[in-house]
């Protein structure tokens, strides 16, 4: 990522600069594993083929946050709240979300509003970018939606949220690519179904996936004629109900009780899905002895799985083994060698067993693919300082902190950074435009 890349984007980041000057601080808190991305990958990809999009082009990445929203702010990613898909309970339900934001980005209707944006490309647009999509979620987007808005802002509830023509055509665009892609369209009627009667609710009782594709009795009953009308009746493919409840388990496995998980082993889908849930819900019991037998069961069932070793490779670091975490987050990546996730796994074991300047060249290479996990960020920062890079360190923090949409501190970092770094190379610019956003959003206040 050079200073060049940001040039295209000042607009975006002027209006993020306003946005978060209106809005209390409230970063969006992104949930990054490897397995549950590639599981909804695996879900998604047909029906980003449908919709004539590349599947490596757009991702789908969760948003920690248990109520139930899907939001799009760049045209190359669909944000999904893990509450959202803990709630859905078929493949063809998720997909019929998918499916609904896709069609947002391919009508345009995202970067209509945010102007000449393409592509949240930056730290600190995407960090603002996510920042104004968090106050959207908690419903006080208002007051930030008159300031980008203008005149406009009055005939729109807030700045992530679609217009009823937008949800109309993306509702019919939505269900053409489902039939086109040879997929169920009945889930896109089961979802809005989740939410019927919420309109009626106040704001801070809806789920905020209301107030961002507003619902209405019409709305739900165009789409169930348009459901109708389609007629397709496709059974789900197997591979896609396979990842599907992959995602889920792994996903209830992190977030709910160990025990919850443990009584349910026996009702998972398939044997290895039961074993790397019973892993995770040991491994938070503290029993690794018991986590390792399940995640060992489990690679066994499909040995040449990257994500199983990733996983395995999570539990023996936080577990305090991390030579061994080494050996088998490398193994992970001579399956998945282009994986930023598990290069950052790697990264991370590394650090801890002392090894900085491997750490340091395997997280450069994991934010190379991937400059906007938060977690990779923090050990490239660390990695830097234990190699007695300071200037990098604060660069990298930097960068941290305006993903998280943290204006301010980021704009320590970056003028720390600045007095470090020589004057015009790559990360000196970077830090600029940091130290630049982050003096504007000072003014504004
Ligand atoms: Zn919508």
């Amino acid at each position: 990522m050079s200073a060049a890349v940001a040039r295209p984007f000042a607009a975006l980041l002027l209006v993020a600069t306003l946005l978060v000057a209106a809005l209390p601080a409230r970063a969006v808190t992104l949930l990054r594993d490897a397995d549950i991305e590639h599981a909804l990958a695996m879900v998604a990809a047909p029906v980003l083929r449908g919709a004539g999009l590349s599947p490596s082009q757009v991702e789908v990445v969760l948003v920690k946050d248990d109520s139930l929203n899907a939001f799009i702010v760049d045209p190359g990613t669909i944000y999904i709240h893990s509450g959202l898909v803990m709630k859905l309970e078929t493949s063809s339900q998720l997909q019929a979300v998918i499916a609904h934001e896709a069609a947002h980005i391919t009508n345009g209707h995202i970067v209509r509003r945010l102007g000449n944006m393409r592509n949240a490309r930056t730290a600190t647009a995407l960090g603002m970018a996510l920042a104004a999509a968090a106050g959207a979620s908690t419903g006080s987007g208002d007051a930030a939606a008159a300031i980008l808005l203008g005149s406009q802002a009055s005939a729109m509830n807030n700045f992530m949220s679609h217009t009823r023509a937008e949800e109309s055509a993306a509702d019919i665009s939505s269900i053409r690519t489902m039939v086109n892609a040879g997929l169920d369209p009945r889930g896109a009627v089961e979802v809005q179904e989740l939410f019927r009667g919420q309109e009626l609710l106040s704001a801070p009782r809806q789920d905020p996936y209301v107030r961002t594709h507003p619902l209405t009795r019409d709305r739900l009953r165009a789409l169930q004629g348009l459901v109708a009308a389609a007629g397709a009746r496709a059974v789900p493919d197997p591979e896609t109900e396979y990842w599907f409840a992959r995602a889920r388990a792994k996903l209830a496995a992190f977030l709910r009780a160990p025990n919850w998980t443990l009584r349910r082993l026996e009702r998972m889908p398939s044997k290895d899905i039961a074993l790397m849930a019973e892993a995770v819900a040991q491994h938070r019991q503290s029993d690794l002895k018991r986590a390792l037998r399940a995640i060992d069961g489990a690679i066994a069932l499909r040995p040449s799985d990257p994500f199983l070793r990733d996983l395995k490779g999570q539990i023996l670091l936080e577990s305090r083994q991390a030579g061994p975490a080494v050996q088998v987050y490398a193994q992970a990546r001579q399956l998945a060698p282009r994986n930023a996730q598990i290069l950052g796994g790697l990264g991370r074991a590394q650090l801890a067993a002392g090894q900085y300047g491997a750490a340091l060249g395997t997280l450069e290479e994991a934010r190379d693919r991937d400059w906007r996990d938060g977690r990779v960020l923090r050990d490239l920062a660390v990695a830097y300082a234990k190699t007695g890079n300071t200037g990098m360190a604060s660069e990298v923090t930097a960068q941290r902190y305006a993903l998280q949409g943290r204006l301010h501190d980021a704009g320590i970092h970056a003028n720390r950074a600045l007095g470090l770094l020589p004057r015009g190379s790559a990360p000196y610019r970077r830090a600029q435009d940091i130290a630049d956003a982050a003096a504007r959003a000072e003014k504004k206040r």
